[in-house]
């Protein structure tokens, strides 16, 4: 069975499981137990299988079964339990924020080496420059390549901090929101770069003058990278007199 048989398959018999928010746990679950299971009995079965009990490393030190018993039960609980419980309002701030700030770092490093690369700006991430002045619908004029990197990262994020399902929702439509806010055009007085203090967030005002000045504000939400690293540049607004 070709991989284009086997996708169209899950599509058509499995859809209702793969599009889950559930299923990338529990297939990263049922694999830690597949995996597992063999060299559980291994391990019960010790000096009993000499052929593989031979390879073993520290032969002087034995998992018991109240030991294997306490590693599961943890990661039951972890993978499963955590995921019936509804997140509180303080976790999926701080762990939508961690996400966020998590995205922020990827994209910043990726951008700069997009914008440094003659050939990497030219083949992935010209495809978005190509207004230099930004309005709503070209948040998402991406390359192919740009657009799976960060879908992956969107996607990979809160599972790799183990968020729940509702706080990565929460990130997903938040972060959508702040990248279009990015390319609005427009330097409303209510929007979150002005609403979050001290500046920390570019907002439009900063990915506007991304798109005037490429080498300039490389960081999609935060601008802490690019205080630190010196590539901020304030906005310059044009009038038409
Ligand atoms: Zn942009
Ligand atoms: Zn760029």
């Amino acid at each position: 069975m070709s991989q284009r048989q086997l996708w169209d398959y899950l599509l058509l018999h499995h859809r209702p499981l793969i599009s889950s928010p559930f299923f990338p746990v529990i297939l990263a679950f049922s694999s830690y137990v597949v995996f597992s299971v063999p060299f559980a009995v291994l391990d019960l079965m010790g000096d009993k299988m000499p052929y593989f009990y031979q390879y073993k490393i520290q032969q002087d030190r034995k998992p018991t079964l109240q030991m294997m018993k306490k590693s599961f039960m943890t990661a039951v609980y972890n993978h499963i339990f955590l995921f019936y419980q509804a997140p509180t309002v303080c976790e999926v701030f701080v762990d939508g924020l961690a996400s966020l700030l998590l995205f922020d770092t990827q994209y910043y490093i990726w951008h700069l080496i997009h914008h440094k690369h003659p050939q990497l700006y030219k083949w992935i991430h010209a495809v978005h420059h190509e207004y230099k002045s930004p309005f709503s619908w070209s948040t998402e004029q991406l390359s192919i390549p740009e657009l799976m990197t960060v879908g992956i990262w969107s996607n990979q994020d809160p599972i790799l901090l183990r968020c729940h399902p509702l706080t990565t929702w929460c990130v997903t439509v938040f972060s959508i929101w702040m990248s279009v806010e990015d390319h609005i055009g427009y330097d409303l007085p209510w929007t979150l770069n002005h609403l979050v203090p001290c500046g920390l967030l570019g907002g439009a005002p900063a990915h506007d003058m991304h798109h005037q000045k490429p080498n300039s504000n490389y960081a999609p939400f935060f601008s802490h990278w690019d205080r630190l690293f010196g590539t901020v540049v304030p906005l310059k607004r044009t009038y038409v007199k």
